[in-house]
C-alpha cells in the first residue's frame, strides 16, 4: 500500500494507551478520506487492536510495528496501558523512551511530510524536526484541563486559573503533588511535560476538542503556549456494532429489556481501578438508589474485579468483567447516565451519545474534566469528604439527582451540546487538513531533505 502520487504523508505516533491511540487512529480515518496517506505507528498489541477495530474494512492505514526493547516483567502483552498491572506503568515509560533510536529509523525509513506526535515523547518530536520534517502535537486531552496545568506551570498557583468552577480541592492537590503529574511525567525526559511539548509544535497544536463546551479555555490555553489550537472535533469511532462481540449479546439483550433512560453505565475507563471499600461504597449507593446499572468492574490482569452485588439486586444489574463495548452501550435509550472516572474521551462520549454524567475523578485531568461537566451542567459529582473518599449515600444522592430530580434539566443541557457538537464535528476535519496542508507546504520550502 504505497503513497499514490501527490498524497501528503504523514506518520502518527500516540502514546501507548488506549484512549491515546483510538483517538488518533480516528484522525486518521478523517486525514485519510482527505487524500491523505497515513501511517500509524504503535506496538504489535495496540496494531492488533487497531487491526480488529478497522475490520477488514478497506482503510488505507499504513500500520507500522515500534519495536519496544525487552525489558524483565514486560512481555508483549504489556506494551500497551490497557490491562497492564499499575506497578508496571513506569518501566512501560522507560521502555517507549528506550524506543527513541528506532522511532528515528522509522522516520529516516519513511520521510513522512509531517509527524503528528502525543504529550509522552517530546524525543520523537525532535526527531523529526532534526530530519527536517515538522512535527506536530495532537493532543488527546481537552483544553480545560491543559489550560489549567499549563497555568499552574506559568503562574505557579492552582487557585488563580481564570475560572472560579475549574477549582481542584485540597486533597486533590495533595494526590498531584504527591504523584508529580501536575505539570510532568515522570520519566519524561523534558523535565517540563507540558510546557515543552507544546513549544517542540510547528506553529499549531491539533486537539481533540469542540468549542461549544470549551471554547473560553480553548483561547486562554492558546494564549498560554503560543501555538494556535485547531479542535479536531470528538474523533468517536462510528458503526452500529462497533466493539460488541459474541460476550456482549447477553448484556445488550438485558439492556434492550430495561426502560428507557433508566440504567445507569458505570465504567472508570482503561487504566482505572477503585478498591474493594469503595467498590461496597457504590453498591450501597446503587442499591439505596434502585437504578439499573451495567457495572465494568475489571481488575488489571483481567481477574475478579471484586465487585459486590448485593443478591436482591442482581436481576436489576449486570457486572462486566472484562472490556465493554462502551460507545454501543451509552448510544442506547435504555442508558440515562454515565458514572465515569471523567477521563477525556469518556466525557466526550457521553456528550455525544446525549447521556448526563455522574462524575467520580481520580487522578490527572480528571477532576478538571469533572468540574467542566459540571459547569456545563450535563452533570454532577459525586461528594468525596476532606480525605478523597466517598460514600454510599453520597453515591446515591448524585445517583438521584441525574436520575429523578434534575432528570429533565441535565437531559436538555447534554442533548444541547451534542447537537453543537455535531455542528463542529462536521466543520472540524477541513480546517484541519487546510492547516497540515499548509505547514507540509511551507516546511517543503523551509526545510531541505536529504
Ligand atoms: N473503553 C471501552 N471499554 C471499557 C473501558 C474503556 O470501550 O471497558 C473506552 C472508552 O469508550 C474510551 C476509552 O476506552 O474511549 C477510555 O478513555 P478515557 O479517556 O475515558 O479514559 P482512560 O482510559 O484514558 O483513563
Amino acid at each position: 500500500m504505497n503513497a499514490k502520487q501527490g498524497e501528503l504523508r504523514v506518520l502518527m505516533f500516540p502514546w501507548l494507551a488506549h484512549g491515546h491511540v483510538f483517538p488518533f487512529l480516528e484522525l486518521a480515518k478523517g486525514l485519510t478520506k482527505k487524500h491523505f496517506h497515513v501511517y500509524l505507528c504503535s506496538t504489535s498489541i495496540n496494531l492488533d487492536s487497531v487491526k480488529n477495530s478497522l475490520n477488514n474494512n478497506d482503510i488505507p492505514i499504513e500500520l507500522v510495528e515500534l519495536p519496544l526493547p525487552s525489558l524483565p516483567d514486560l512481555p508483549p502483552h504489556y506494551h500497551t496501558t490497557k490491562n497492564i498491572p499499575p506497578h508496571l506503568m513506569p518501566t512501560l515509560m522507560k521502555a517507549f523512551q528506550m524506543s527513541a533510536l528506532a522511532f528515528s529509523d522509522i522516520i529516516a525509513d519513511l520521510k513522512p511530510d509531517l509527524l503528528i506526535y502525543d504529550g509522552f515523547q517530546p524525543w520523537a518530536a525532535r526527531a523529526a524536526a532534526a530530519q527536517g520534517i515538522p512535527p506536530i502535537f495532537f493532543s488527546t486531552s481537552g483544553s480545560t484541563s491543559l489550560a489549567f496545568f499549563h497555568h499552574h506551570h506559568t503562574h505557579k498557583s492552582w487557585d488563580t486559573f481564570p475560572s472560579d468552577t475549574i477549582r481542584l480541592k485540597e486533597h486533590e492537590k495533595r494526590a498531584m503533588i504527591a504523584a508529580g503529574e501536575s505539570i510532568k511525567v515522570k520519566n519524561v525526559d523534558d523535565g517540563d511535560f507540558i510546557f515543552g511539548i507544546f513549544k517542540l509544535s510547528c506553529e499549531i497544536v491539533l486537539i481533540k476538542s469542540y468549542r461549544a463546551l470549551e471554547g473560553k479555555y480553548m483561547d486562554y490555553l492558546s494564549s498560554l503556549c503560543e501555538r494556535k489550537l485547531i479542535p479536531t472535533g470528538p474523533l468517536i469511532a462510528h458503526g452500529d456494532d462497533e466493539g460488541v462481540d459474541d460476550r456482549d449479546l447477553e448484556m445488550m439483550r438485558w439492556l434492550g429489556e430495561r426502560e428507557e433512560g433508566s440504567t445507569l453505565y458505570i465504567s472508570f475507563g482503561s487504566e482505572n481501578y477503585v478498591s474493594k471499600e469503595q467498590m461496597e461504597e457504590i453498591a450501597k449507593g446503587l442499591e439505596v438508589s434502585g437504578v439499573n446499572f451495567i457495572w465494568v468492574a475489571r481488575s488489571p490482569a483481567g481477574g475478579d474485579g471484586g465487585a459486590s452485588v448485593p443478591e436482591g439486586r442482581r436481576e436489576k444489574g449486570v457486572v462486566v468483567r472484562g472490556w465493554a463495548p462502551q460507545a454501543a452501550i451509552l448510544r442506547h435509550r435504555s442508558v440515562g447516565g454515565f458514572m465515569t472516572h471523567c477521563g477525556w474521551s469518556s466525557v466526550t462520549e457521553s456528550v455525544y451519545y446525549g447521556v448526563p454524567v455522574v462524575a467520580v475523578p481520580f487522578k490527572a485531568d480528571q477532576p478538571v474534566n469533572a468540574r467542566l461537566a459540571v459547569e456545563a451542567g450535563i452533570g454532577v459529582e459525586v461528594e468525596r469528604g476532606e480525605d478523597g473518599g466517598f460514600d454510599g449515600d453520597g453515591v446515591a444522592r448524585a445517583i438521584n439527582e441525574v436520575f429523578v430530580e434534575g432528570r429533565e434539566g441535565f437531559r436538555r443541557r447534554v442533548g444541547e451540546l451534542r447537537e453543537k457538537m455535531k455542528v463542529e464535528e462536521e466543520e472540524a476535519m477541513d480546517e484541519v487538513v487546510k492547516e497540515l496542508s499548509r505547514i507540509i507546504n511551507k516546511g517543503r520550502q523551509q526545510y531541505t531533505k536529504d
